[in-house]
Formats: C-alpha cells, sequence, structure tokens
C-alpha cells in the first residue's frame, strides 16, 4: 500500500518536471534550454527509484539501480550546465569566472561507462533483497565503482555549490534571493538524500525534493521578478527625474512624494501630506487642474520668475475602479530660457543684437501680408567701401562701425519700425514715411564719424529709401529698389540719401528691357559699327575706329552711351563685341582689295577680359575671314590693366606678335601711370582730348599733351589724338608732332557705306 502511494507520487513528480521542461523549453529565453535539460535530467533517478520500489525481481531492481545512479550523472551534467547559464546570464559575468570546469564532464561520462561495466564485472554495486513494508525490496551494497560514483557526483554538487555561495555573495543585495533559494535548495536536498544513502533506508523519498528542486529551478529561472527589486527602480527612476510626484490614495490622501516634490515645496520632513499641503500653498488647488493636460504656472517676478508646467491625473484599474491619481510639477524655467536664447540667436544679428537678415525680412513680410505698411519706406543703409574700411583699419574697428551705426538706427527707429542688419555692410528699416527728415538724415549723414579709443574715423554712409508698394508682398524686392537708388548718388560725395523714384524704375525697366532684346538685336542686324575716320599728320585718312550703333526699330537710333554701361554691368558686353569684331574683319576683308592697308580699330572693354577668351575670339575671326591682322588694332583702356595685369600683358603680347597693333584708349583719363606705361605692350597712344577740353588753363593743358607726345615718341609709340573737333586743334597738335587724329572735325562715325564713300572721295574716286 505504502508502495503503491509512492509510485503515484513518484509518477506525478515525474510529470511534474515533465511540465517545467516542457514549458521551460517552449519559452523563448536564452536561459530556457538549459532548465529544460535539467528538468528532464532529474526525471531518470525519480523513474529509477520507482522502478527500484516496484520492482519484484532483482533483475527489475537493477535495471532501476542503472537507471538511478546513471540519471545523477546526467542531473549532475546538467546542472553544471544550468548553473554555467544562470549565473552567467543574469549579471553578465564573464564565462570563466564562473564555469565549471570542462573536465567534470568527462568525469561523469567515464562514471556512466564504469557504472554500465558493472553488469559485466559487478564492482560498482550489488543488490540483497530484504522485507520492506511487508514485501521484498532490492537494497544495494556499495561497492568500489560506486564510491567512485559518489565522488563524481558530491564532487560535482560541491563545485556548483560554491559557484552559487561565490554568486550569492557577489550580486547586489536585490538580486541575492534568487542565488540563495536555489543554494538552499540544493544543500537541504543533497543532504537529505545523503540521509538516505548512508542510511540505507528503503524507498528514497529525497526524490521528492528533486521534484522540489526542478519546481524551484524552473521558477526562478523562467518568471521570478524581484518585487522589491521593481518598486525600488520605479522609485528611483522618479527620484532621478527633476519632476515632482505625488501619489494620492483614492480617498485623495497623500501617500507618496519623490524627492524633487520635498525640493521644489522646501519640506524637510518625510511626511507626504505635508509635502502636499505645501504644494497647494505654492499652486493653488490642484484638484481643479484638468485631467492628464500640462497646465503652465508662473511664480515669482523680474530675475527669480519660475515657470511650471503641472498636471494630474487617475489611475484606475481595468473594471474602472478608482485606484488613485498623481500630479506632476515640472520646473522648466531653465527649458523656457534656452529656447528663448535659441529663438534670440536665431532670428538676431550676435554682433549689433539687431534683428538678422532672415528675421527682418519675416517681420516686414507678415505686415505686407496684413496691409498694414501705408505710408511706411523701406530704407537701406549702405557702408561704402566697408571691406576696404575693414581691411584698412582692422576688424575691431570695423565691427564698431558697425555697432555704431546699428546705435545710430536705433535711435532714429521706434515700436513701429522695423529693422536690422541685412548683409555685411548694410542695414535695413521699414519706417513710418513721417519718421524720415531728409535734411536730418544728410547732415548727420555729411559727418559719420567712427569712435573706437582714441581713433576716430569718418565712415561713408549712404540711404535708399522707396516706398512700400502694396502690390510688393516680398521684403527683398522692396529692399533690392532702396539699395537700386543708391546707385544714384554713388559719385556725387555731398548726397547720402537717395529714393527710388519714377526715373530710376524707368530706367530698370529699360534695362531689362534691352537686356532682354540684345541677341535678337545682334541676330536682326540692328547692331552694326559706325566708322569713325582716323587721319595721318596731312589729314589723309588711314584708318578707322568701329564704334557701336543700334538702330532700334522702337527706339530709334541708340549710342553706345545708352546701353554699353549696362552691358558692362550685367557681363552682356562680350556678347556685343563679339559681333562689333567679327562686323569689323568682315568689313576689312570686303576691303582687302579696294582700300589696301586702311585699318580699323576695335573696342575691348575690361569686362570682354573676365567673359570671353578676347585673344581667341578676335583671331578666329580673323581667320574666318582671311583678312591681314595688321589691319585690325585692338583698343583697350587702363582700367582693363588693373587687375591681372600680368595675364593681360600676356594677351596684347600674343596680339602684338601676331601682328595686330594693340593701341591704349582714353590715355589720360583714367588713372593714368606714366610709369605703366613704359612696361605697356603697346603700338599706339589714344590720347583723350576730353580731359583737357574743359581745361580753363590752356597752356597747362597744352604742356600735359606735348609731353605725353613726347614721352610717347621716346617709347617708339604712336601718339594719337582724340577728340580733335577744330582745323586749330588739329594745327596745334600737329605742331606738337602727334601722329595720328581722330573727331569731328573730319568726320563723326558714320555707317560703313558712307565712310567708304569719303575714302573714295579722297582718292578721286568718287
Ligand atoms: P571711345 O572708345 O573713347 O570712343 C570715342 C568716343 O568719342 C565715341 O563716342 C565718339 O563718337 C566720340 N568722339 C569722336 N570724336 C569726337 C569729338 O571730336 N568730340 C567729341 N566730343 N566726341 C568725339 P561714342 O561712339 O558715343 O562711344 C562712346 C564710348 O562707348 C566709346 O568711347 C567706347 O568706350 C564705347 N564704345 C563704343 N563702341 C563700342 C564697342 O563696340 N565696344 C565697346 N566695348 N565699347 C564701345
Ligand atoms: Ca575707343
Ligand atoms: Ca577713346
Amino acid at each position: 500500500m505504502v508502495r503503491t502511494a509512492f509510485i503515484i507520487i513518484f509518477a506525478l513528480l515525474i510529470a511534474t518536471l515533465l511540465i517545467c521542461g516542457l514549458a521551460s523549453w517552449r519559452s523563448e529565453k536564452p536561459i530556457g534550454k538549459a532548465v529544460c535539460l535539467l528538468c528532464i535530467s532529474l526525471i531518470p533517478p525519480v523513474l529509477g527509484n520507482m522502478i527500484i520500489i516496484a520492482a519484484t525481481t532483482k533483475a527489475v531492481a537493477y535495471v532501476g539501480c542503472y537507471i538511478y545512479y546513471i540519471g545523477m550523472d546526467f542531473v549532475m551534467f546538467a546542472l553544471i550546465r544550468f548553473t554555467d547559464k544562470y549565473c552567467r546570464y543574469q549579471v553578465g559575468t564573464r564565462r570563466k569566472k564562473y564555469s565549471v570546469p570542462i573536465w567534470i564532464n568527462h568525469l561523469l561520462g567515464l562514471d556512466v561507462l564504469q557504472l554500465l561495466l558493472n553488469i559485466a564485472f559487478g564492482h560498482a554495486f550489488v543488490l540483497s533483497e530484504i522485507e520492506a513494508y511487508g514485501k521484498p525490496y532490492f537494497i544495494m551494497t556499495p561497492l568500489l565503482g560506486q564510491t567512485f560514483h559518489r565522488i563524481i557526483c558530491y564532487g560535482a554538487m560541491a563545485l556548483t555549490i560554491i559557484v552559487f555561495i561565490i554568486k550569492s555573495i557577489q550580486v547586489p543585495r536585490l538580486y541575492k534571493e534568487r542565488y540563495i533559494v536555489i543554494l538552499i535548495s540544493m544543500i537541504i536536498g543533497t543532504m537529505w538524500q545523503t540521509f538516505y544513502i548512508f542510511s540505507r533506508t528503503p524507498i528514497d523519498r529525497s526524490m521528492v525534493g528533486f521534484a522540489v528542486f526542478g519546481l524551484l529551478i524552473y521558477y526562478f529561472s523562467m518568471h521570478y521578478r524581484p518585487l522589491r527589486l521593481l518598486d525600488n527602480m520605479l522609485a528611483d527612476i522618479i527620484n532621478d527625474t527633476s519632476v515632482a510626484v505625488l501619489l494620492y490614495g483614492p480617498e485623495g490622501r497623500c501617500i507618496w512624494a519623490n524627492e524633487p516634490a520635498k525640493e521644489l515645496t522646501g519640506r524637510k520632513s518625510d511626511e507626504p501630506e505635508g509635502i502636499s499641503a505645501a504644494l497647494e500653498s505654492l499652486f493653488g488647488e490642484i484638484k481643479s487642474l484638468p485631467d492628464d493636460q500640462d497646465t503652465e504656472i508662473t511664480r515669482g517676478i523680474a530675475d527669480s520668475e519660475k515657470s511650471y508646467m503641472i498636471a494630474r491625473g487617475g489611475f484606475k484599474d481595468r473594471s474602472g475602479k478608482d485606484l488613485g491619481s498623481y500630479v506632476r510639477v515640472r520646473d522648466i524655467t531653465q527649458e523656457k530660457k534656452r529656447i528663448e536664447a535659441e529663438m534670440y540667436a536665431a532670428n538676431h544679428d550676435a554682433l549689433t543684437g539687431l534683428y538678422n537678415k532672415e528675421y527682418t525680412y519675416k517681420k516686414i513680410n507678415d505686415q505686407l501680408k496684413l496691409h498694414t505698411l501705408d505710408n511706411f519706406y523701406i530704407a537701406t543703409i549702405h557702408l561704402c567701401d566697408f571691406k576696404v574700411f575693414n581691411d584698412v583699419f582692422g576688424h575691431e574697428f570695423g565691427d564698431a562701425a558697425l555697432k555704431q551705426v546699428a546705435d545710430w538706427m536705433s535711435k532714429y527707429s521706434d515700436d513701429n519700425c522695423i529693422y536690422g542688419r541685412i548683409a555685411g555692410d548694410r542695414f535695413g528699416s521699414c519706417l513710418p514715411k513721417n519718421m524720415m527728415v531728409e535734411e536730418l538724415l544728410e547732415s548727420d549723414l555729411a559727418h559719420f564719424t567712427v569712435k573706437l579709443g582714441d581713433i576716430e574715423q569718418n565712415l561713408t554712409v549712404h540711404l535708399g529709401f522707396c516706398d512700400v508698394d502694396e502690390d510688393v508682398q516680398d521684403a527683398a524686392v522692396l529692399f533690392d529698389r532702396a539699395y537700386i537708388a543708391l546707385d544714384s548718388i554713388k559719385d556725387d560725395y555731398r548726397r547720402h540719401v537717395a529714393f527710388f523714384d519714377k526715373k530710376i524704375r524707368d530706367k530698370m525697366i529699360w534695362n531689362q528691357e534691352i537686356s532682354a532684346q540684345l541677341d535678337n538685336a545682334i541676330a536682326q542686324n540692328q547692331i552694326i559699327p559706325y566708322l569713325q575716320p582716323i587721319a595721318d599728320n596731312s589729314g589723309k585718312i588711314v584708318g578707322a575706329e568701329a564704334l557701336v550703333r543700334w538702330i532700334h526699330p522702337v527706339n530709334g537710333f541708340m549710342s553706345p552711351g545708352d546701353f554699353i554701361p549696362l552691358f558692362e554691368e550685367n557681363g552682356m558686353i562680350a556678347e556685343l563685341d563679339k559681333h562689333i569684331w567679327r562686323s569689323a574683319c568682315k568689313i576689312l576683308s570686303s576691303w582687302e582689295k579696294k582700300y589696301p592697308g586702311i585699318f580699323i580699330s576695335v573696342n575691348v572693354s575690361p569686362k570682354d577680359f573676365y567673359m570671353t577668351d578676347v585673344y581667341g575670339e578676335i583671331t578666329s575671326y580673323v581667320q574666318e575671314y582671311g583678312i591681314n591682322p595688321h589691319n585690325l588694332r585692338i583698343e583697350v583702356t587702363e582700367s582693363s590693366m588693373m587687375r591681372d595685369t600680368d595675364d593681360r600683358m600676356k594677351v596684347l603680347e600674343d596680339f602684338r606678335n601676331d601682328g595686330f597693333i594693340v593701341e591704349m584708349d582714353d590715355f589720360g583719363s583714367g588713372y593714368s601711370s606714366l610709369n605703366m606705361l613704359k612696361d605697356m605692350p603697346v603700338d599706339v597712344l589714344k590720347i583723350d582730348m576730353k580731359f583737357l577740353g574743359k581745361s580753363n588753363d590752356e597752356q597747362k593743358a597744352n604742356i600735359i599733351v606735348k609731353n605725353v607726345i613726347r614721352l610717347s615718341e621716346d617709347l617708339c609709340i604712336v601718339s594719337l589724338a582724340e577728340g580733335v573737333e577744330t582745323a586749330e586743334n588739329f594745327d596745334q597738335l600737329n605742331g606738337l608732332g602727334c601722329d595720328l587724329f581722330q573727331g569731328y572735325y573730319f568726320s563723326k562715325p558714320v555707317p560703313q557705306a558712307d565712310f567708304e564713300a569719303m575714302l573714295d572721295k579722297e582718292r578721286g574716286n568718287a
């Protein structure tokens, strides 16, 4: 009866272990397989014992014994694997430190072998029959092999226990219980079994311990979460945040408050209700705040002002029963300050503290959309030659200048104005018209001085204004207009204030129109060279200068002054010049036979050097029309040579080497440098008479011209006088030794046919 009861109990134990084994096998936890192996490994010893209990013959009892003893080796093997995983994974310690050495597995294997050999040699144990509970029971007598088996198993067990002991000492207190419980169960289990082994009491009840052990292992590995740990961790997290948290029970009593809540209310005691009361005295009744919503509250004034975000909410269980509520208070003072500082930095110019370009434009655009800028001006303030100023006086002084201009602007502005720094050397403002007093600004700007320490320096500041045009919705366009207005005072040192008026507006439109028409005009031959004769000292025509004219279908006859400055500015001059160079070559090729030796000079603008390959283009036309380069003269101005002088000299040299004649145009009108002349690879010097024309002191002018002519003689450069208008001019210059002459005295620039007629007449061909 007792034995049957034990058989049933053992069967239940086996079933329990099987279930734990299967459940851990299915688990996705890394330790799952090791737990499964251990649970399953515990089955054979229980099964073996069950067989021993049930055995009615010795042979069956032997089978039970073998299953039991070999099963124990299997248990040890699985326990070692489990220990390895359990003690390693949880805290992440390195494998080597806690691993049970691998050779133990070899010993376990050896033990299995020697136990099996007992069948043949009988060296490990023998069974003898006794009576227990009124039935025969087969009891084991250990021999040498069994002693070996025990040493191995106890040894393995001891090692495992040592690993668990070390582990439970080393892990943090919170984790200790998951090691200590297993440790204790291992020790109790071992002792319990030892009792049965050595006392040789029939029916090994310690097998119950095996199942309990299996269950414990299963629970601690697969399901155990230290609740205290969770509690402590959550409390830690809540204490670590800067957010004050208070928890209330369902009846509304404060049951817990974290550290920041204590700090916020300045309470020393841990008493939650006191902290809650202090919080209410700070922020008023908190219950009335809306559920689960942040509410911003500000306390204190000026510098000591602090901002808080307060929220309250409730907890409910699944059935909707009230579990309590919380209040959360976050100090957002710093956050707000940081956001404000970031906004400020994003919208302001760091140096002057004024709005930056983007923000100025945005503010103005916003107002434009609202149409609130009736009777407003847009003004741009330009620091003339500021780059040079910076370079000459240093950046520190430059910064001081910018700050002073910014201060000056602020002085002239009020709350109705929107103003800021819109470029390195430009400021912008949108101001009511009545705030603008031109005379006042002019007198202020006439002597704008920058001061830094002992240094004082004048700075030219220009102001451009334009009306706020309600049709324009873009501040950038208005600022461009105000800036364009500045062009009108560029060369007038007395004026500092300019308006974008109708004249400038029309000019702008004109510029746009004729720029758009250039390509078409060239294609349709509206743009043609006129020729102005050049004569030698006997008055005989020896060549001509090609001067562009635009015979416009709507505007009629247009002189270069109407469009050349614009094209020089926007770079389109290169297109125009290429056309004139090509036209000149074409004319020369038609003259090859008719007027051999008559030359044409073409103008090369300084901008051409940037926009195109001057040498390449001209030589390609010369080749195209097969003309003699000697008949094509290249006119360059001094200003062309001001930049990249070496490169330009090289181009001129190339022209001369190819047989072209190079002329220096408008000598005397620009930054003439006699010094430069001696190095310049030119053949002809065109002396600009305009600069002498207005001179009151004719004698002085004469002396200058005389000396320029003499100098060119010395340098073996041919001199050509431009602007010869009268016979008197001609005689006088002739007397001074000038070689060539050009001017209205001979002829104005005329169409090709007229020029040819002139040549024919001179030669008596007409
Ligand atoms: P520039 O090269 O100095 O040309 C001489 C200018 O003086 C021409 O004016 C000519 O008509 C004018 N002129 C000639 N003789 C006299 C005179 O006796 N008295 C006075 N008062 N003026 C005289 P234009 O044709 O109006 O050309 C003006 C400027 O436009 C030229 O000055 C030149 O710099 C530029 N230009 C003309 N055609 C071209 C061209 O095809 N390409 C380039 N890049 N510039 C050109
Ligand atoms: Ca010229
Ligand atoms: Ca000239």
